[in-house]
Formats: structure tokens, sequence, C-alpha cells
């Protein structure tokens, strides 16, 4: 029997620190994080670069992963069709996935676990859609951390005039549909699977969270506390995707959330307040 591939997917809203969860843990021992895989089924992975600068083709990690070069437009097609918000009702249901959408995955996070020599995926892509295609795999042994972190953080990041920004209402409206859908796909289709961690406690509680997540998975957490209690930068590595943050070389672990400071009151009031139920849910405070 194949071995499974062990995956440790991130899902959750954008703007909630999954790019910075997912670099925090390519520091544990035994695992390599490699940014939103789910980018790889969009536009031409030709052309596409890795977060050191050089396209995939030259990267001297990307390279070496030979089912990216022979990966179909379909295959691709397929893929963005299976991961998109408004197929996520279908696994409700017996869905069976294409195979060539399982091949691929199968073969992919084989190959990296292989060519990296290391025992865990960290796949930051996300999708809830993804998280339910990837269940579905039978080779693949998922576990996922849902991300969530207050409104008012997530409003204030989109009102950044970086990658996509979003306005007060647009953001919230996204913000109610991702985690109210992550809530439901927790406790159902993925229930047991996944660990629910707020962004405020990564940032106030380190130790805290990172020993929930060693106990829910099988990963060494140790040196990621060590290099957060010492201050040491944290290799961005080469992934895939992500946020302004993958431009960089290496990361700081920082306890401070800037919208406490910068959000304008008023903001801070709608933002709340038309996010209420989960804020609710989640504990979060006016
Ligand atoms: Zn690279």
């Amino acid at each position: 029997m194949q071995k499974k591939s062990k995956i440790l997917y991130i899902m959750g809203a954008g703007r909630s620190g999954s790019t910075a969860l997912s670099v925090f843990l390519g520091a544990a021992k035994s695992a390599i994080q490699v940014g939103e895989l789910t980018q790889l089924n969009h536009g031409n992975l030709a052309v596409s670069q890795c977060s050191c600068g050089s396209l995939l083709s030259d990267c001297i990690c990307w390279s070496q992963i030979s089912c990216l070069k022979s990966l179909e437009q379909e295959t691709q097609e397929r893929a963005r069709t299976l991961e998109k918000h408004i197929n996520i009702f279908k696994y409700f249901f017996a869905y069976k996935l294409p195979s060539c959408y399982q091949n691929f995955h199968e073969e992919l996070f084989s190959e990296i676990l292989q060519h990296c020599d290391q025992e865990r995926v960290i796949d930051s892509s996300k999708y809830i859609g993804r998280a339910l295609a990837l269940n579905k795999c039978d080779n693949l042994d998922v576990k996922y951390i849902y991300l969530v972190r207050d409104p008012r953080g997530v409003i204030h990041s989109f009102a950044k005039n970086v990658q996509t920004s979003r306005g007060l209402m647009s953001a919230c409206i996204y913000y109610n549909l991702v985690n109210f859908t992550a809530e439901i796909i927790s406790r159902t289709l993925l229930k047991n699977k996944v660990l629910k961690v707020k962004y405020e406690d990564l940032l106030n509680d380190p130790k805290s969270v990172f020993q929930n997540i060693a106990n829910f998975t099988d990963l060494d957490c140790i040196s990621i506390l060590t290099k957060i209690q010492t201050e040491q930068f944290f290799d961005i590595g080469h992934i895939i995707g992500g946020n302004r943050l993958a431009k960089k070389a290496s990361i700081q672990f920082q306890s401070h959330d800037g919208w406490c400071d910068e959000l304008p009151l008023f903001k801070r009031w709608i933002g709340y307040f038309l996010t209420f139920p989960l804020n609710l849910l989640n504990r979060y405070k006016l």
C-alpha cells in the first residue's frame, strides 16, 4: 500500500495571517511550507515565479518537481472549478473527484516530500473548496488549521492599497461568508480534522498555540518557539503565492496587530456590528 502524504492545510479568510503562520510552521522540524499551492492551477506555469524571484522552471526547489512539467491546462481548469466557493455544497453529496485532480495532487505532494526529505507539507491556500477536494484524495492524509482573525484586523488589511483591496462593506460580507462556511465545514465534512486557531492567540500566546498544533499534528514545534523567544528571523523559502510577506527573504514574529492603533473608530464599530454573530462566537469584544 502506498504511503499517504501528510499535509497541514491552512484555511480561512484572506488577510487573516495565513502566510505568516505558514512561514512560522515551516521552521518546525520535518515540515516544509510551500505557500498557496492552489496558485499552481491559475495561469501559465512557464511564467510563474517562486518567492525567491526565479521562474518555477529555474528555481532550485520547484524545478525538481517533475509533475509540474506535465501539468495539463485541462487539469488546471478542472481544479479551479473544483476549488471554487460556489461548488462547496457539492461535497455534501456523494461527489467523486476527477481522477486527473487526484493523481496530480497525490504526485505533487509526494514529490515535494521526497525532494525536500520532510514528513509534512504546509499548504496555506486558504480556499475551503480546496480543503474539501484534498480531503477526498485517497493517498493524502490532511489535517486542517482554520485560522480566524478579528474582523477589524481583516478590514484594516483590506483597506491597504496592496494586492486586492476591499471596502468596508465588501470586506464584511466576504468575512461573514468565508468564516460561516469554515465553521460549518469544520463541524460537518471535516469533523475532527480541524484545529481552530485565533490569530490574536497566535500573537499573544504563541507557546500555547504551537503546543496545541504540536498535539494536534505530529509536528515538533520547539524550534519555532525558540526562534520566537530569541527574536530570530524566519526564512520565507521557496513559496508559491502568498501576500506581500512572500516578497521578503525572511520575517520576524511580532506580537502587535496594527489595526488597534490605525483603524478609524467608525470603521471599528460598523465592522464589528456587521460581523456580530461571528464575534460573539469567537469572543471578540468591542
Ligand atoms: Zn524558489
